[in-house]
């Protein structure tokens, strides 16, 4: 079993590693717990598109020492932005519950094998 042997310091920003004064709640619908909150670099980017819902990759188990969870998952830091309609046209039909919890809070974790569909067709 993966046994977690960093810790996150309290003034890191979770997304890019980064240490910084200050870490900021995202403008839109802020889901994120203190632990997740993004640096102002991080946010910038994560508010740059209003059309685009903010992805992240998410997991079963904690990747750091008292890494807090979210919705009883574990985010990993990796994640992307994508174009509402694109991301409709996949999930809308396939994916109630993902659509419906995107509508909401303009972001959403999926799991490392939907984050690898959703690479290729981002950047393809
Ligand atoms: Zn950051």
């Amino acid at each position: 079993m993966f046994m977690p042997t960093i810790k996150k310091p309290e003034n890191v920003c979770f997304w890019c590693h980064e240490e910084v004064d200050e870490l900021t709640q995202r403008r839109v619908v802020d889901d994120f717990n203190k632990y997740y909150r993004p640096c102002p670099s991080c946010r910038a980017k994560m508010e740059s598109d209003p059309d685009s819902i903010m992805i992240y990759e998410e997991v079963e188990a904690p990747g750091l020492i008292d890494q807090s969870d979210l919705d009883g998952m574990y985010p990993t830091g990796r994640w992307l932005l994508m174009k509402r309609n694109a991301f409709n046209d996949i999930f809308g039909k396939a994916d109630n519950d993902l659509w419906e919890a995107s509508e909401e809070t303009h972001s959403v974790g999926v799991s490392p094998q939907i984050y690898a569909i959703l690479i290729e067709k981002v950047f393809s």
